[in-house]
């Protein structure tokens, strides 16, 4: 998958610094304007008919004004797990209708940061330091870990990075399948080839211009080849009838597909949006089932499936995956214990999936106790 950028903004700030000069030689006959801010940007991204459609094709290099190591914000109410986001760009040009950034930037903007110097030295101060709260780093919160691979070569400079530590994982989440650049690193074991994972009637009808489900596990099978550590998401499981089957299914195709033994961790959560976002996929897909199944207001305010529902489509989730694969880690992604309880048959309390999941990269990755 390569981003179709049509127009490019460079923030005069970065202008020369090596990822700005180099997106524009790789982008040669893309317009390019250089502007003073994200103001112009915007303003471009809004006056087009459908601004989240548009802002796909639209790329602004800036730096990074605040923090680019930054807790997962989570969510209240429901069990978190301690993630640490490496904060490299914002929003995707792939077009999931479920994708929550499409309300979470004001207005969602494709940014890619060029202060990478920045990003390093923050970097270093972090593992240094060994803080226990910082073991698993990943930078697919905010964007698609491996849907930039065109436009820099980040990636295997953050692989080689945590291979020269013992104290921390990281993970590149996507739906793409741009592994190329991956081959032949000395990657240590440190960084998780990490795929997003769904049925494929909510692939085909939910998420437009991701990869089908078949090439991301060719694209993780390889991987696994190369000796990369692999985790899943499923998330987010979409309830429609007869959904068991079909999640049943991704589940043995995946483990027949690559080694249980490379896998960190499957996570499951099932579709949950804030009204905004829900508000929004009724405009951008009128009619879509995303909207229209039994959703009610969770605790912490957003739209979540009707909590009979969702246990019974974990349940059959964590069954299948305890019966292809039991020494895989499975965990549920901002769920509250009574469903930790009755699907997964314990809860690992307010703090304790955070060290659930740091047992399973000393296991799998070989990070230090
Ligand atoms: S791939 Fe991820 S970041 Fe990109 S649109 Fe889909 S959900 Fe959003």
């Amino acid at each position: 998958m390569k981003p179709a950028i049509r127009q490019l903004f460079v923030d005069l700030r970065v202008q020369d610094t090596p990822l700005a000069r180099d997106i524009r030689q790789r982008l040669a006959g893309v317009p390019v304007e250089l502007v003073d801010g994200p103001g112009e940007v915007f303003r471009h991204v809004l006056s087009l008919p459908d601004p989240v459609a548009a802002a796909k094709s639209v790329l602004y290099i800036t730096r990074n004004q605040g923090r680019f190591i930054r807790p997962c914000p989570g969510t209240s109410e429901y069990t978190c797990c301690g993630y640490t986001i490496l904060h490299v760009g914002t929003f995707c040009p792939m077009d999931c209708a479920y994708c929550v950034l499409q309300t979470y930037f004001h207005p969602p903007v494709m940014q890619l940061f060029a202060n990478q110097d920045e990003l390093f030295s923050e970097l270093d101060q972090v593992l240094k330091a060994r803080d226990p709260a910082t073991r698993r780093m990943g930078t697919g919160e905010f964007t698609d870990s491996l849907v930039w691979e065109s436009l820099w070569d980040l990636t295997p400079r953050l692989v080689e990075r945590f291979a020269a530590q013992d104290h921390a994982v990281l993970e590149l989440k996507t739906k793409t399948v741009n592994i190329d650049a991956l081959k032949g690193l000395d990657h240590r074991g440190k960084t998780i080839l990490a795929w997003s994972m769904n049925a494929p009637r909510v692939v085909r009808e939910h998420e437009k211009g991701a990869t089908s489900l078949s090439a991301r596990l060719s694209a993780a099978a390889r991987c696994a080849e190369w000796g990369y550590p692999l985790a899943f998401h499923f998330d987010p499981l979409v309830p429609y009838p007869g959904c068991e089957k079909d999640y049943r299914e991704v589940v043995r195709e995946v483990f027949a597909r690559v080694p249980s033994e490379r896998v960190v961790w499957i996570s499951l959560g099932t579709l949950r949006y804030p009204p905004s976002l829900g508000q929004m996929i009724r405009e951008r897909r009128p009619g879509s089932e995303l909207v229209l199944g039994e959703m009610v207001p969770g605790l912490d305010n957003k739209m979540r499936v009707f909590k009979p529902i969702r246990m019974a489509l974990c349940r059959e989730m964590v069954e299948e995956i305890q019966a292809v694969a039991p020494e895989v880690t499975a965990y549920f992604c901002m769920e509250d214990q009574e469903v930790w309880e009755r699907c997964m048959g314990f809860w690992p309390g307010e703090k304790g999936l955070s060290a659930y999941l740091n047992q399973s990269a000393v296991r799998v990755c070989g990070i230090r106790e």
